[in-house]
């Protein structure tokens, strides 16, 4: 029989009822009589408190061995616990030290340490307080996430990682090869010899799967993608990772303010979804890393979000005397600065800003008939600045294939991506939200790189 979660042990009624939970030793205090545990095994925040009588019967040898770190396995009764923070504790009878942790090196001692240090043991975070509540919050947040587009009848679909298109343009890419490096800085041929690779022409790691999605969206209406993308953007943000996950819907018969509603009525649904299913970690992040969290988060899952056009946008930044780091002025790219003062301070609330220049957006955004700006929508949060970008995709052939040769990009690639446009197309649209900017949103966490289990960022990819 499986032994119960501490989480299962936490909501018992105290009736001495005997149990067994296993997990790890967070810290061990002696006094003369008495050993107290608290023992967590990840299944909640909190620790199940164990005291141990250091009578002649109890297990004097286990209980010096049961360092903090150790892995144990407890027996002992429920009992009503006097202190305030828990309502049941265990009065241990049984120990058992299934794994030591010798108290002169292991890595995480008592005191709080660096989220910094704490990237360099990336193996043993998990098991501190922040780093298992984000695992727990990241998990419900991918349940929500499939939970709502299932709901709403969209199909999930897996799209490629290895792929021969550039999908942003924006030439963020990891070359997948099988040509041996070493040996080709040896040759003296200035040319690569891309038929004798593994696919027969350059492949890369994709930074996005919006253009395979949109296959699928035009058989069979609604579909989505959840899986990892990747980007070698050399820059060292607290918001970008070279490898990071995006979920990116895809939408037939829709239009971009179809899309926005999705967006918004997405976002709202997830930030409820969580605040309820994860009471206990959000009210520690709302305590120990942003405090106001919960209360920003339950306004922005209760309010529609503001829309403006980036002629606003740019309109507000002007006027606001500010003087940016990156100067502001009609076609130029907003910045995260930009992004961060217009929700935090000119709106006070997630915006979303719609039709930017098609100058500084992608080739397959939807051209408007000022024939300057595409249909874009960019959502943007505080503290975060851009937290989705999506638009209504461009359903005309002709306009397409202009677009194409416009951005300089090869028609040959293209090729199927345009037939989409002619045979049975329709308009649609979609939009991709980074996971990892979700999950920092949600927890307040500073640093994307202390969002995912493995961060890998330029010069990064130990563990
Ligand atoms: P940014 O300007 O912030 O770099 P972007 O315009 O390059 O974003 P898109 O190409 O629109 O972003 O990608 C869609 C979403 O993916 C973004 O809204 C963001 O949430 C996320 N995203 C983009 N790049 C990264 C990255 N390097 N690391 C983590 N998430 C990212
Ligand atoms: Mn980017």
């Amino acid at each position: 029989m499986s032994e119960p979660r501490v989480r299962d042990v936490l909501q018992l009624q105290p009736q001495q009822q005997i149990v067994t939970v296993h997990g790890w030793v967070r810290t061990k205090r002696d006094t003369k009589n008495v050993t107290f545990f608290e023992l967590n095994d990840g299944s909640c925040l909190s620790n199940v408190q164990v005291i141990f009588d250091r009578s002649e019967n109890a297990p004097l040898a286990e209980l010096d061995r049961a360092q903090t770190g150790a892995s144990v396995r407890v027996t002992g009764t429920v009992e009503a616990s006097p202190g305030k923070e828990q309502s049941v504790e265990l009065h241990g009878t049984a120990l058992e030290v299934i794994g030591e942790a010798p108290a002169d090196s292991y890595p995480l001692q008592k005191k709080r340490h660096s989220f910094e240090y704490l990237r360099e043991i990336a193996h043993l975070r998990p098991r501190t307080n922040t780093f298992g509540s984000i695992a727990r919050v990241r998990n419900a947040l991918s349940t929500a996430i499939h939970g709502f587009f299932q709901d709403r009848g969209f199909i999930y679909v897996h799209t490629p990682i290895i792929t021969a298109s550039d999908t942003e343009g924006a030439g963020e890419l990891f070359q997948v090869t099988t040509i041996p490096l070493d040996a080709l800085a040896r040759s003296k041929d200035p040319e690569v010899a891309y038929e004798k690779d593994f696919f027969g022409r350059p492949a890369y790691l994709t930074v996005s799967g919006q253009l395979n999605a949109e296959v699928y969206a035009l058989a069979l209406e609604k579909v989505y993608t959840f899986g990892p993308t990747f980007r070698a953007e050399n820059s060292n943000t607290s918001r970008h990772l070279a490898e990071f996950w995006m979920i990116e819907p895809e939408v037939a018969f829709c239009d971009i303010t179809c899309n926005m509603d999705l967006a918004e009525e997405f976002v709202r649904h997830i930030l409820r979804h969580v605040l309820d299913d994860c009471a206990e970690d959000m009210a520690f992040f709302d305590k120990r890393i942003h405090p106001g969290l919960l209360e920003s988060l339950r306004h922005v899952a209760e309010s529609p979000f503001r829309r403006i056009s980036y002629d606003e946008a740019v309109e507000q930044l002007e006027a606001s005397g500010v003087e940016f780091e990156y100067p502001v002025s009609w076609g130029s790219d907003l910045q995260s600065e930009h992004e961060k003062y217009l929700t935090e301070v000119v709106y006070k609330e997630p915006l979303i800003v719609t039709d930017y220049p098609k100058e500084i957006k992608a080739f397959y955004m939807k051209l408007n008939d000022d024939e300057r700006t595409v249909r874009a929508m960019d959502v943007l949060v505080p503290r975060l600045g851009e937290i989705i970008g999506g638009s209504e995709r461009e359903d005309r052939y002709a306009v397409l294939e202009r677009r194409i040769a416009e951005m300089g990009l090869a028609p040959e690639n293209y090729w199927w991506y345009l037939e989409l446009r002619k045979f049975g197309g329709a308009p649609h649209s979609g939009f991709g939200l980074g996971f990892e900017r979700l999950v920092q949103y949600v927890t307040g966490m500073q640093n994307i790189r202390d969002v995912i289990p493995f961060p890998r960022t330029p010069k990064n990819a130990a563990f």
